[in-house]
């Protein structure tokens, strides 16, 4: 228990937006509590960026009282019953109580309900269904409280039957497991999760793209993505090979700010190919889609890189590679044979990354050319393409003599 900060939760209802949102929806016999994620993490000292609330009150009377007291009421999941209020530019997701009715392993029949303890015990983890009143008072109807001190992750009620109501609570107990506990996966999740796997399959590809995403980042990845290989998940989820060397070499240098899309390229991009499976699979964006398969390139292109790679060859790798994912490349090749990565183009990277040094941009422009009497037209392109694997092999010089050289030459070849 002295793991857990209580004073932190006097702190949460400090907050004056989200006091001025509690008093408006504590009244006239309706009650309105902080709900699960929020009282969690300031429980633990962890930042809190969102706050859940739950309510006696249906979703009409939410936004009525809303719209009386000035707050902006956007209604984003009306069928669940939750009302985003926005007070102070601050968004809250405020919810009508709900009991689970009827389950099929993906979706949910709800009713409104007036109960918080029958609210608490459909949630998935005893850690994620605390609530705190108005006056400060903690709820807690599943142990939640015992759970999150002992840093465990652990269903409400028997985890078979609420992984067959939600199979998606697998994944997320593989990512809530990640995210705050500490020790070995609950053994009884854990062998629920592996008993009801196949269920996964029939999730819509968008909710498992969410949980995985978020799991890769999760404070303890790297442990528990080699669970979810050692117990069967793996492959399944990503559909082909997995690269743990390259993943956990990211994750020890990016921890201050993983992006989830650069953690899912370093485990799962080998070539061109698995960005495109993953696309599919996973339903990604098309700028995490582009993402990926610019990285599978770079990696082909670094992999098969003949010579060691020294500044200059890291000043032709800037010139024409995004610098960030340049440099998540190679972090996950580190300390592979291929490719040989001398220290001063480490520092030119490191240079590049912080502005030290300019990221070498192309000197030349079709307006040159047009200038230099070329008609506009396809060839504009064409010779600037040729311009620029010269100014490429040629270590991208920036000063304005090399600029005026290289563009003589380009309108002398014609
Ligand atoms: P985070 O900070 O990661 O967002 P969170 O606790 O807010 O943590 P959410 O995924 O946003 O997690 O879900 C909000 C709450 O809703 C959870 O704390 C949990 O109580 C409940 N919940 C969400 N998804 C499910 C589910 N599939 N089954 C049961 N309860 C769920
Ligand atoms: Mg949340």
């Amino acid at each position: 228990m002295e793991t857990l900060d209580r004073k932190a939760l006097a702190g949460l209802l400090d907050r004056p937006a989200l006091r001025s949102l509690l008093e408006v929806y504590n009244s006239r016999g309706e009650e309105t509590r902080i709900v699960g994620g929020a009282v969690r993490n300031a429980l633990l000292r962890r930042p809190v960026t969102e706050v859940d609330c739950t309510t006696t009150m249906l979703p009409d009377a939410i936004a009525e009282r809303a719209k009386k007291a000035g707050f902006k009421a956007v209604p984003t999941g009306i069928d669940h019953g939750t009302i985003t209020v926005i007070v102070d530019g601050e968004p809250f997701e405020v919810t009508t109580l709900r009991e689970d009715v009827e389950t099929d392993g993906r979706h949910a029949v709800v009713h409104f309900g007036r109960d918080f303890g029958l609210d608490a015990r459909r949630r998935d983890f005893t850690i994620n269904a605390l609530s705190l009143g108005f006056d400060g008072q903690l709820y807690d109807y599943t142990d939640g409280v015992s759970d999150l001190a002992s840093r465990r992750v652990r269903f409400i009620g028997d985890a078979h039957t609420r992984i067959r109501e939600d199979y998606l609570r697998i994944m997320r107990f593989f990512r809530f497991h990640a995210e705050y506990a500490e020790g070995d996966p609950d053994p009884e999740g854990l062998a629920a999760s592996g008993a009801e796997r196949d269920g996964l399959a029939i999730l819509s590809k968008e909710r498992i793209r969410h949980e995985l995403l978020r799991l890769v980042v999760a404070r303890r990845a790297e442990d528990t993505i080699r669970i979810l290989a050692d117990h069967g998940f793996l492959t399944g989820l990503l559909g082909g090979a997995a690269e743990f060397g390259r993943f956990n070499r990211l994750a020890s240098v990016d921890r201050e700010g993983p992006v989830p899309v650069w953690r899912l390229a370093a485990l799962a991009v080998m070539v061109e190919e698995d960005a495109e499976r993953l696309r599919e699979r996973l339903r990604l964006s098309n700028d995490e889609d582009k993402k990926l398969s610019a990285y599978a390139r770079l990696l082909t292109l670094l992999k098969t890189w003949a010579l060691p790679l020294d500044a200059a060859a890291m000043r032709r790798l800037a010139a024409d590679h995004d610098i960030e994912m340049l440099d998540v490349v190679l972090a996950a090749v580190a300390g592979e044979p291929f490719p040989i990565v001398h220290v001063d183009a480490l520092e030119a990277l490191t240079r590049f990354r912080s502005g030290a040094e300019p990221v070498p941009v192309f000197p030349l422009r079709g307006a040159d050319l047009v200038e230099g009497g070329v008609p506009k037209g396809p060839k504009i392109g064409e010779m600037l393409a040729q311009a620029r694997q010269a100014w490429l092999a040629e270590g991208c010089r920036t000063d304005e003599d090399y600029a005026k050289d290289l563009l003589r030459r380009v309108l002398e070849q014609g």
